[in-house]
């Protein structure tokens, strides 16, 4: 029995498990990650007066920055830092710890990026996944077309000028994600 068995032994109230501990100091260093001063640095070095995408904001001007991937401006609440080298830091074991807190908070500048939440997004999407960004875009679009219900489902396959829709919504998402395939289109 090692310290983290005791831990959860004399705290079942907190954690039911062992990985749930774990879940819980990686949580700590997540929060650690997101205060850290070389991120922080990284934004403020890189942010510049950008026009107000907000029509009904005060200010004619707001903080952004440019992101890496698609080279467009955000304003700072659309962007986030991102690890370029984003293989998980696993922590399922106390002798993952050190590993885990190197690959998290032991950083230069260049294992950072900045990107806007979309491009964020297809990016953990394709990493979790093990896909090409391309391929994660298509599902990401198919993530939220699989989300509607059935109606807004065959509306939008209407939409796209496909005439025989299929009764179930795993053949309707199937439908969808080839037509994307065979149209891709970039938005
Ligand atoms: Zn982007």
């Amino acid at each position: 029995m090692d310290k983290v068995d005791r831990i959860v032994q004399e705290n079942q109230d907190v954690w039911k498990s062992r990985s749930a501990f774990f879940s819980f100091l990686k949580g700590l260093f997540r929060r650690g990650w997101s205060r850290h001063t070389i991120k922080i640095k990284l934004l403020k070095k890189h942010r510049k007066q950008i026009p107000n995408p907000n029509p009904k904001g005060k200010k004619p001007t707001v903080w952004g920055a440019e992101c890496s991937v698609c080279h467009n401006v955000f304003p700072m609440n659309m962007l986030e830092v991102d690890h370029v080298l984003e293989d998980t830091a696993s922590l399922t074991k106390l002798s993952d710890v050190q590993s885990c807190v190197e690959k998290l908070l032991v950083i230069v500048e260049d294992d950072l990026r900045i990107i806007c939440k979309n491009d964020h997004a297809t990016s953990t999407l394709s990493q979790r996944l093990g896909i090409p960004l391309a391929e994660a875009k298509i599902e990401q679009k198919v993530i939220l077309f699989r989300k509607q219900n059935a109606e807004k489902q065959k509306k939008q396959l209407q939409s796209l000028g496909i005439d025989s829709i299929m009764p179930t919504s795993a053949k309707r998402v199937e439908q969808y994600r080839n037509y994307i395939k065979e149209n891709r289109f970039d938005n």
